[in-house]
Order: structure tokens, then C-alpha cells, then sequence
């Protein structure tokens, strides 16, 4: 068993954090208040290969295993959660749609632009009535000599408003169940009827933008389907099980942002003329705020680890989602505790980590799902 990283990794990871220390830290706040798509940042992580991190180079990515595409995730979203949001949606959501299930054309033309960060991508699975019950979604896509047109409504969609490439769930047996779910890639510049309805006011992951889509007999060529048809549900659940490592990062990353900025405050801020540190109260919860960190970090590279070894990850990974999300909100709020009433204000950024971790319980799987999957493989082991 290995625990340190390699010397690529090292590597990877410092490049980025100095990229994120030089180019995200200093306007992390700006992009929380202004709450708009740093379209410069993101033409930045492209020039450093930061948009395509796992896919092969062959299709424009950078070629990294999956341990440094999350710690990257990690640093990134250390700097700004919305930041970690719009790559992670771009990354492993709408990239490894293409790269796990679209032909070799698919990737050439959709893939390759994604990858190298020319396009952004986004990944439409969810409706006002089809969040955790994935199921029950009602937009469907009925199939017209060589084309399939879409009709429906997507909410929720991280980079939904700025996408190039959207990978699209719909029925294309409305009586299969989820069985009759297929995916599709649809390109907003290009296709008409595809309408964004306008985006959300959110309580933090600012910068990302989350847009409600409709469709609006949106046709398109045939060979826009990814896959068969019908195995949209299972392609979904696929995606998402490797997504979860990265929301895991994007915990692990808000985490660490927290606690740096909570230990630099207890060491500076005195009262009763001691640094507030040195009462055992808040030494012991930057002691037990950095314990949960490492921990999640674990889980989140022996998900990867065994990702990358072609094993069964699905525990694997909601385990880490699950347990980096809530130690991530956790050690956020404990760091608003730390500077007081300076907490609650806008002075620190211990506030804008809070409501950027909270995020992390809700998408890819809710808390409460994550455990309905984690109990059901532990009941049958
Ligand atoms: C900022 C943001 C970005 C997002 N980005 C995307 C995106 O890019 N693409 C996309 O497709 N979706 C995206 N989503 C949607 C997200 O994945 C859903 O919000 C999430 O899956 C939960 O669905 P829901 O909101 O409908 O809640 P519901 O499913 O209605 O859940 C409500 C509550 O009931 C609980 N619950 C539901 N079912 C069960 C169950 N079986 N057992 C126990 N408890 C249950 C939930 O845990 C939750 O507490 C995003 C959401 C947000 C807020």
C-alpha cells in the first residue's frame, strides 16, 4: 500500500495550486459577489491542459490518472468552489459522457474541443420533478426519419447558460422505465430550440452559472445519440459514480481553504491577551477539523485508486462524496466559529466557504441517496 504521492503527482498538484494561489485566490471573492462565469479563468485552465485532466492526449486532454485529476479538482476548488464546480461538470460529467460512451467520431468532434478547454460542457439530467428519482423525467426525444426531436425542460444545470456541449438525458420509450432513457449531445450554438430559461440565485457555488433548458422541438441528427438507445439511466449512474470522487475533491479542497484561513485567524486574533489559539477549545478544533480533512482525502483516493484499477468503486466513491461533503460543510462552519463575529460577515472568506460546502450534500447524489447506496452494497456483503 502506497500513501505518498508520485512524482507527477507532485508535480500536478503544485503546478496548481500555484496557478490557483496567483490566478483564483486573489478574485475568489469578486467571483462570489459579481456571481459571473470567469470565462478568463477558464481560457487560463485550458492553457495549462486544467480541462481535459483524465482524458487521453490523443483527444486534446492532458493524459492524468485519476488521483491528480482530483487532487487538481482539489486545488481548484480550494480556490473557489464555483470554480471547482464549473471543471467538475465540464470534466467528469459532459467530458466522460463522450469519452466513456461516444463513438470515435463523437470524441473527435465533441470530446477533443472539450478537453482542451476551446469548448465547455455541461450534463442535463435533472428536472423539476426528477432530481433523486432520475426516473421520473419527462422530457422526451422521439425519433423523426434521421433525426430525434427533444422536447422538455432540464433545471439545475451547472454551465447549462454558456455550454457548447450539453449531453442531454430523454425518453425515447416513455413506458421502458428507466430502460427507456437514452443520452444525446446537443450543441446550444448550433441547434434551435434549445432555450435557456434563465439561471439561478444561488446561495453560493457563485461564479457557475445553474440554468433551467428548455427544448423546444430541438431536432437533431440522428448521430447525436450516444451509445444504444436505452441505456441513457445506466450511462448516467456510470458517470456519476466517477463524478462523485470529484465532488469529493471539491469537499476536501472548501475543507482546506477553511481550515488555512481559520488556523492563520487563531494564530493572529488575541483575546485575553493570548492568541486565541492557544485555548484548548480551538486547538482542538483545528485538530479535529484537519483529522476529518486527511480522512476524506483517503477515501477520496481509494475511490480513485480503484477506479483506476477497473474495480467496483460505486461504495467506494459515495462513500467519499458522502463523507467529504459532510466534513467539508462541517469544518466550514467550525471556521466561522473560529473568527467570531468576524465569521458571520463578508470581512473573511469563512462565510463563502460555508455556503460553497453545503452544495456538496446536495448534487450527484444526495447525502441521504449516497446512503441508501452505501447501505444496500453493505446489507449484501
Ligand atoms: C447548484 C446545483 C447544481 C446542479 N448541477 C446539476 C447538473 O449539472 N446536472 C444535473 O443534471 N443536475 C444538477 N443538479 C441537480 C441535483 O443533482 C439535484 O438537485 C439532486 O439530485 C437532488 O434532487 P432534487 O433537488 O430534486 O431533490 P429531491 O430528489 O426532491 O430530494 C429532496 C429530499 O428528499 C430526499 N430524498 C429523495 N429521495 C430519497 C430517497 N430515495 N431516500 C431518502 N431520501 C430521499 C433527498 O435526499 C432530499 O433531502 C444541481 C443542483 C444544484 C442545487
Amino acid at each position: 500500500m502506497e500513501f505518498a504521492l508520485s512524482a507527477e503527482q507532485r508535480q500536478i498538484r503544485d503546478m496548481v495550486s500555484k496557478f490557483v494561489d496567483e490566478e483564483v485566490v486573489p478574485v475568489a471573492s469578486e467571483i462570489d459577489h459579481d456571481d459571473e462565469f470567469p470565462a478568463d479563468l477558464v481560457d487560463e485552465m485550458a492553457e495549462l491542459g486544467l480541462m481535459g485532466m483524465p482524458f487521453p492526449e490523443e483527444y486534446g486532454g492532458a493524459g492524468l490518472d485519476y488521483h491528480s485529476y482530483a487532487i487538481g479538482l482539489e486545488e481548484i476548488s480550494r480556490g473557489s468552489g464555483g470554480l471547482g464546480t464549473v471543471v467538475a461538470a465540464h470534466t467528469s460529467l459532459a467530458g466522460n459522457m463522450l469519452y466513456e460512451f461516444g463513438d470515435e467520431d463523437q470524441k473527435q468532434e465533441y470530446l477533443t474541443p472539450l478537453a482542451e478547454g476551446s469548448d465547455v460542457g455541461a450534463f442535463a439530467l435533472s428536472e423539476a420533478g426528477a432530481g433523486s428519482d432520475v426516473p421520473a423525467m419527462e422530457t422526451t426525444a422521439t425519433k423523426e426519419g434521421d433525426e430525434y426531436v427533444l422536447e422538455g425542460n432540464k433545471l439545475w444545470i451547472s454551465n447549462g447558460s454558456v455550454a457548447d456541449t450539453v449531453t442531454v438525458f430523454a425518453k425515447t420509450d416513455p413506458e421502458a422505465g428507466n430502460k427507456g432513457i437514452s443520452s444525446f449531445v446537443v450543441r446550444p450554438k448550433e441547434d434551435d430550440g434549445f432555450i435557456v430559461e434563465g439561471t439561478e440565485e444561488k446561495l453560493g457555488d457563485k461564479g457557475c452559472p445553474t440554468a433551467e433548458l428548455r427544448f423546444d422541438d430541438l431536432r437533431i441528427p440522428e448521430d447525436r445519440l450516444l451509445g444504444e438507445g436505452g441505456e441513457g439511466f445506466v450511462q448516467a449512474l456510470k458517470t456519476l459514480n466517477g463524478g462523485r470522487i470529484t465532488i469529493a475533491a471539491r469537499g476536501v479542497g472548501i475543507a482546506r481553504a477553511a481550515l488555512d484561513e481559520a488556523r492563520d485567524y487563531a494564530n493572529e486574533r488575541e483575546q485575553f491577551d493570548q492568541p486565541i489559539g492557544e485555548f484548548q477549545s480551538i486547538k482542538h478544533k483545528l485538530a479535529d477539523m484537519d483529522t476529518k480533512i486527511q480522512a476524506a482525502k483517503l477515501l477520496m483516493h481509494k475511490a480513485a485508486d480503484k477506479k483506476i484499477r477497473g474495480e467496483d468503486y460505486i461504495k467506494a466513491s459515495a462513500q467519499a462524496k458522502l463523507y467529504a461533503s459532510e466534513v467539508s460543510r462541517e469544518v466550514a462552519n467550525e471556521g466561522i466559529q473560529i473568527h467570531g463575529g468576524y465569521g458571520y460577515t463578508k470581512d473573511f472568506p469563512a462565510e463563502r466557504f460555508y455556503r460553497d460546502a453545503k452544495l456538496n450534500e446536495i448534487y450527484e447524489g444526495t447525502s441521504e441517496v449516497l446512503r441508501n447506496t452505501i447501505g444496500d452494497q453493505v446489507l449484501e456483503e
